[in-house]
């Protein structure tokens, strides 16, 4: 009550909620409080949290920020709403995002744009915008989103919390209207690390349901917390720390290296030669993966169906041109161009051997160090209204999370100071793959 009490007094202000499942909420915490169920008996049990309205809920729609979705009504959870439901979590609502996660401001999404709480005139991040500004408002105790570039470790900057992207394969996509399938991975946007490893031990875990979904025990990440980082070496990227960085991001992520090392930790200067190529190479993979992904919205099967058509043809122009935003739109246009005969090996094989190069760069730094260190971004959250005419300005500011996505393997942002102007910083560390128990661990220490 509480939670919902607050979610109704301050988020008109922020947005970061559209649609809530209040009655189905309050009546399962009525169990617990008439003793029928028990706080003690699972892990999550009790706990009020939000979902990236991009997973499957069954009965509560899922728009993904997209009118096309308006009133799509899945007929089934996802795996990870199956697995917090199943540990006792209680769900308050869907978290506002970019439409079909195409974003880094959340200003794409269908409905309305979310305000950052630490000042409403300007971006939460993006695409789990929704997901980062409600934990930041205490709007609810934590909230689960997706990251195919960034979307978990750069709202999470921006809004002064706890993101974190597990290693691809880790976490089961089953129920996550797919975006780029090969970069999909959902992971905890928390208030500190120790909830951020609690919700990864819930929802981690092979899964037969997701082909990609890895069969690999989970470790107990919690239990990794209270190992100390005496003799870990962390790798500082010489490709991240250049002009351009504003100085008060560069000035606390500093800051934050130097705690680690008073901490015990080795710092060590590593290399990762191709991490200029990786907004390019980004930028042709996922529009490739999302015109075919997205395909399926044909008017016919979900969602919003144009009426008047004249015939099958028209109604399917009619309904993407009514349904799909403009970013969605450019996604669509770009992918099917590098995924079109004669051009399909200068664009989209040359940039997955790209990705090859970026994946080698961080299994030979991890060779040298345990885990590797970077800011999130290098700039802080900007006005609403500043990048939406810019497309390019807006993906040039993904080039700090994109690699880790394009490589696979797990990242989390942790914050680390504030700018001049009283907005959040966030530092990143990156582990090998499946070692999410080490980048939590040093997470951990600023806390
Ligand atoms: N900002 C990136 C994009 O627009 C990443 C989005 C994401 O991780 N879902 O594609």
């Amino acid at each position: 009550t509480a939670y919902f009490e607050r979610i109704e007094s301050i988020d008109p202000l922020l947005s970061s909620f559209l649609t809530l499942m209040k009655d189905e909420a309050l009546k399962e915490a009525q169990l617990y409080d008439d003793g029928r169920k028990d706080l003690a008996a699972s892990p999550l049990a009790g706990i009020p949290l939000g979902i990236k309205d991009v997973i499957c809920t069954k009965g509560f729609r899922t728009t993904c920020g997209s009118r096309i979705l308006e009133n799509f009504i899945p007929p089934y959870d996802g795996t990870v709403a199956e697995r917090i439901y199943k540990a006792g979590a209680i769900l308050l609502g869907k978290n506002n995002m970019d439409e079909f996660a195409m974003g880094s401001s959340t200003e794409n999404s269908g409905f309305t744009p979310t305000h950052n709480p630490w000042d409403t005139e300007r971006v939460p991040g993006g695409s789990s915008g929704g997901s980062a500004a409600a934990v930041a408002a205490d709007l609810c105790a934590a909230s689960l989103g997706t990251d195919t570039g960034g979307s978990i470790r750069q709202p999470a900057s921006f809004c002064g919390v706890v993101g974190l992207k597990p290693t691809y394969g880790r976490v089961s996509r089953f129920g996550l209207v797919a975006f780029a399938s090969s970069l999909d991975q959902i992971g905890p946007i928390t208030k500190d690390v120790e909830d951020a490893a609690l919700l990864l031990q819930e929802i981690a875990g092979y899964d037969p349901k997701d082909s990609t979904s890895v069969n690999l025990p989970v470790p107990d990440y919690r239990g990794a917390l209270r190992q100390s980082i005496k003799g870990l070496r962390l790798g500082i990227p010489k490709e991240y720390f250049i002009d351009g960085i504003e100085p008060d991001v560069a000035a606390s992520v500093q800051k934050a290296i130097e705690t680690l090392k008073q901490l015990g930790a080795e710092i060590v200067e590593v290399s990762l030669p191709h991490t200029d190529y990786g907004v390019a190479a980004y930028y042709i993979i996922a529009p490739a993966e999302a015109s075919s992904n997205l395909a399926r919205y044909d008017g016919v099967k979900y969602g919003l169906r144009a009426s008047n058509s004249k015939d099958l043809m028209s109604m399917y122009r009619q309904s993407r041109s009514q349904g799909f935003g403009a970013e969605v739109k450019r996604r669509i246009m770009l992918g099917t161009y590098v995924l079109s005969a004669g051009y399909y090996d200068a664009y989209y094989k040359k940039a997955s051997q790209v990705r090859t190069l970026i994946r080698r760069d961080f299994l030979d730094a991890f060779e040298k160090c345990d885990a590797i260190l970077t800011p999130v971004a290098p700039i802080t959250p900007f006005k609403i209204g500043e990048k939406i005419d810019d497309p390019l300005q807006m993906y040039l500011s993904d080039a700090f999370t994109l690699p880790a996505s394009l490589a696979g393997i797990p990242g989390i942002s942790v914050p680390c100071g504030f700018s001049s102007g009283n907005l959040p910083i966030g530092l990143q560390i990156l582990g090998p793959h499946f070692r999410e128990d080490i980048i939590l661990r040093i997470a951990h220490q600023f806390e």
